[in-house]
């Protein structure tokens, strides 16, 4: 509930309500436990309960090294068909993406939105082991965005952006990826299929199109080749 750094890499985090009730009702747990500190269901490290009453827990937590600086990134991808969603999630939260944004397109299958990839606890388990393996613990946001493509990035994305152009991954554009260092970025990846012509059009409207080269890579090649090229 609240966590504060007492030293290189050592946080004093205080609990209460719901958490604290965890603590002393389901763990039983007494000062001078050890427990698990996680984010949506990781594990980050071990905690040792410091003082314990009936208001707050006060746990003394060591985190090992900071977390690496994240990618100030979003990436707003066309939602691919579940396999493929795990491989970027779970590779571009190594590589340090902040945001993912899931929007829908023509060559999006309706059925993507209902998949079990999109629950809660599946999108955590592969932020998780994003995480994990680059040693982060700042958990990325994801937004889900069903409707219609058109509302999408008429009503969305602009404030996605937050003022700043969108950069579209389009094969054949004629500007390449710009290389790190470029500051804060929305990146857009296509569906799998690719965008029909008129939502190419519609894009061409709000963002810069942005080459990766003469080969079509698949998505999860594709984000990969992108952040690649923006990390400092
Ligand atoms: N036939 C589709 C087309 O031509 O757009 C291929 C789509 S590709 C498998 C999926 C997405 O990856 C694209 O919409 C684009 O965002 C990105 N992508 C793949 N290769 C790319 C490249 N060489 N340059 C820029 N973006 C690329």
């Amino acid at each position: 509930d609240e966590l504060a750094a007492i030293g290189a890499g050592s946080y004093r985090a205080v609990l209460a309500d719901r958490r604290l009730a965890h603590l002393r009702e389901v763990l039983r747990a007494s000062v001078g436990d050890s427990v698990g500190v996680g984010v949506e269901g990781g594990e980050l490290g071990r905690a040792t309960i410091v003082a314990l009453d009936e208001q707050t827990a006060t746990l003394e937590l060591r985190l090992g090294e900071p977390p690496p600086p994240a990618l100030d990134v979003t990436l707003v991808l066309a939602l691919p068909r579940p396999p493929t969603l795990r491989k970027v999630l779970q590779q571009a939260t190594a590589l340090g993406v902040k945001r993912f944004v899931l929007f829908r397109a023509e060559r999006v299958e309706k059925s993507y939105f209902s998949s079990h990839g999109l629950h809660a606890h599946a999108l955590a388990e592969d932020l998780r082991l994003g995480l994990e393996q680059a040693r982060d613990t700042i958990v990325p946001t994801v937004e889900i965005h069903p409707e219609h493509f058109g509302r999408f990035v008429r009503e969305r994305l602009p404030a996605l952006s937050e003022g700043g152009t969108p950069l579209v991954a389009h094969p054949g554009a004629t500007t390449p990826c710009p290389r790190a260092p470029i500051g804060p970025a929305t990146l857009i990846v296509g569906p799998e299929g690719g965008f029909i012509p008129a939502e190419v059009a519609m894009l061409m409207q709000v963002a810069q199109a942005i080459d990766l080269g003469p080969r079509i890579l698949r998505v999860e090649t594709a984000v990969v080749a992108l952040l690649a090229r923006l990390a400092p």
